[in-house]
């Protein structure tokens, strides 16, 4: 019997990557590291409500993310402009906080998928026939067998686990990659750096969400957005879906977030949000704080330095001796759409063209 393609990652690109390889008839094994599917798609239960909240992505933008949208339009799942009705917050440290009417020159077109993201990691693993999935499963070393194919090594709950693979197609981030996944034979020096040297998108933040029955705020003619210089929160925006709910960005570093720990940092975005949007704020049915930067599987040490613009990203750069047997895909290896929901699509197509 031949030998399975081997899927490294459970996020976006490795469960359309799976999918697609199971469609099209291929023996399929997806290799997640985390006790579930979604790698940065994640999603905050709110039980009292009976709704969830996006931890990871939000947004997508349908004029620049024409896979996103085929996607969910294919998916029949619905989705919803995001609300930006009223007037923005602005904090500042000198000159307190002001409300002013938004500037049609700055609304963004970013859209919203109704019951969050995670509706896409839903439809994509009920298409999953037949595909083994290995949660708690992670890839240690990847040895190539010229013209068999790959040995894999992998821990499954601690118990080490060997597997051959005529391709495998890898959504592991460059950094994580570099850092945590022994090459037989083994990454050139360059090709490690490069990865190293590759930021992950979205891994130096930590974002806050607070669920209200009410949507106070909108009653009180305010659209949700503001921005603080003042924090911990530092670009805040409506995050109603299922549940009404505010969400924000910390600004604070990850060396203070560490420092303050989830619960004072939680108390502290609370009280700002009391701070600019009235009492109402202070007392959410529901909140949660994810920080990314202490996510094993999501960052390493090098992405707890913020990022001051969006990187550049580009294709994967294998040694020659790999080309045939091994695919980089995930967000941070597609040249155009790179570190977004798109790129995480556009980086498994280009693999799975390889691949096939
Ligand atoms: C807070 C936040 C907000 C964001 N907002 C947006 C947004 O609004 N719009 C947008 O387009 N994008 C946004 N992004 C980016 C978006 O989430 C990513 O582009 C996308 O989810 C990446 O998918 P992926 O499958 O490439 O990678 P990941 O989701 O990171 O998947 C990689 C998978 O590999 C697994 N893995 C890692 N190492 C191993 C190993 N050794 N063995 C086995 N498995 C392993 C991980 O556990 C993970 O499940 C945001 C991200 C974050 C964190």
């Amino acid at each position: 019997m031949s030998a399975p393609v081997v899927v490294i990652g459970a996020g976006l690109s490795g469960l359309y990557a799976a999918s697609q390889l199971c469609a099209a008839g291929r023996k399929v094994i997806l290799v997640e590291a985390r006790a579930r599917l979604g790698g940065r798609i994640l999603a905050g239960n709110i039980p009292e409500l009976g709704a969830s909240c996006d931890l990871g992505p939000t947004w997508y933008w349908p004029q620049w993310n024409p896979r996103v949208s085929a996607l969910l339009r294919k998916a029949g799942i619905a989705t919803f402009a995001q609300y930006q009705t009223g007037d923005d917050l602005i904090e500042l440290r000198d000159r307190g906080l002001i409300q002013q009417k938004k500037d049609p020159r700055y609304a963004n077109d970013s859209y919203r998928v109704r019951g969050g993201m995670t509706a896409l990691l839903h439809y994509l693993s009920d298409s999953l026939h037949g595909v083994d999935i290995k949660l708690n499963t992670k890839l240690i070393s990847m040895r190539l067998q010229e013209g068999d194919g790959i040995d894999l090594t992998l821990e499954q709950n601690g118990v080490c686990l060997h597997l051959h693979a005529s391709e495998v197609i890898s959504t592991i981030p460059p950094r994580l990659l570099a850092e945590t996944v022994n090459a037989d034979p083994p990454w050139p020096i360059e090709t490690l750096q490069s990865w190293k040297r590759t930021p992950t998108w979205m891994a130096p933040h930590a974002k806050f969400v607070a669920c209200y029955e009410k949507p106070f705020w909108r009653d009180a003619g305010l659209s949700g957005d503001a921005m603080s210089e003042i924090g911990p929160l530092s670009e805040i925006h409506d995050a109603s879906d299922t549940a009404y709910a505010l969400f924000g960005f910390v600004g604070f570093s990850s060396a203070q977030r560490s420092r303050l720990g989830e619960k004072q940092l939680s108390d502290m975005a609370l009280k700002q949000l009391g701070r600019l949007f009235g009492e109402a704020a202070l007392t959410p049915i529901a909140s949660h704080l994810k920080d990314w930067t202490t996510d094993a599987w999501t960052a390493t040490p090098l992405d707890a330095a913020a990022l001051r613009s969006h990187p550049v990203y580009q294709r994967p750069d294998l040694p020659q001796a790999w080309r045939r047997n091994l695919f980089l895909a995930g967000a941070e290896f597609a040249p155009t759409h790179g570190g977004f929901l798109e790129g995480a699509l556009e980086a498994a197509e280009n693999a799975l063209l390889s691949c096939q």
